[in-house]
């Protein structure tokens, strides 16, 4: 039997790896990372003119967005403190965690936070609480609304760019990065139970008769099979050891996950 090319691949990838968003794109109101999607601009947004992508990090415990590439974006940035990072002047999202020690009469007129330098407002998220309506206060509303802090594991593999990546930083990626009728499809990537499984009929090439000595797990409605062999036990009804790493599997079936079945029914390790 012979293994789909990507399947080797999708094997190898490390699957505890996660992502947190650094870039956000006032064109789709939303963040994205680097890792997930490449070439943002030239996938999502072929030709189009006044985009803006903005890098955010953190910097002295709050996350802040880069002053040089909100120019041009629809709202009035000013009265809000900015913070020099590496060379580069950020403008801070919302209040700090951590906040500056200084006897000085520097308050944000909001929130009445110690701030850095003296301007109105400590954040972003002060002034627009602070100034009703005004233009582009939907736009903040999409930024302030991102979570940059969270780490989401990886839900998605790519046969065609070959690597795992968070769907929500890279919505609608075959048509964003593959051009129409290429062959990359993607398979889902799920978390049950201590299990990294996938969805049997997302993988695609794969011989059915391989397919079937491989043991499933239902997961919302789903057939799906086990990519890494886990420690975790299944409540099924155990009746066979995995013919690869002896653990105690379902009976109707001969490997525990795609991880054991590969290696002795389609690589020949
Ligand atoms: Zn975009
Ligand atoms: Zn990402
Ligand atoms: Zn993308
Ligand atoms: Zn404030
Ligand atoms: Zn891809
Ligand atoms: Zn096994």
């Amino acid at each position: 039997m012979e293994a789909p090319p990507y399947l080797g691949i999708l094997l190898s990838q490390d699957f505890g790896r996660a992502c947190s968003k650094q870039m956000y794109c006032f064109r789709c109101a939303g963040g994205f990372c680097l890792h997930c999607c490449r070439s943002h601009a030239g996938g999502h947004h072929p030709g189009e003119q006044r985009l803006r992508i903005a890098e955010v990090r953190s910097v002295r415990h709050g996350m802040c967005i880069s002053a040089e590439d909100v120019n041009g974006v629809k709202y009035d940035w000013k009265g809000i403190q900015r913070l020099r990072n590496g060379g580069k002047k950020f403008i801070p999202l919302r209040r700090f965690g951590v906040l500056p020690q200084h006897g000085m009469p520097l308050n944000c007129i909001n929130c009445g936070d110690p701030t850095y330098t003296k301007r109105d407002y400590c954040c972003t998220g002060c002034k627009k609480e602070h100034v009703d309506g005004g233009k582009g206060r939907d736009v903040i509303e999409a930024l302030l609304a991102t979570d940059f802090v969270q780490q989401t594991p990886m839900d998605v593999f790519c046969t065609g760019c070959r690597r795992l990546f968070t769907s929500t930083c890279c919505p609608e990626h075959l048509l964003a990065h593959h051009p129409p009728n290429t062959a990359a499809r993607l398979v889902r990537v799920m978390r049950h139970g201590g299990w990294v499984v996938t969805p049997s009929i997302d993988l695609v090439g794969l011989p059915q008769e391989a397919l079937n000595q491989i043991q499933v797990i239902e997961v919302g409605g789903l057939v799906t099979v086990p990519i890494c062999r886990s420690e975790e036990q299944l409540g099924g009804e155990a009746g066979n050891l995995c013919f690869s790493c002896f653990k105690v599997i379902d009976a109707e079936f001969s490997y525990c996950s795609l991880q054991c079945g590969g290696d002795d029914m389609l690589f020949g390790a």
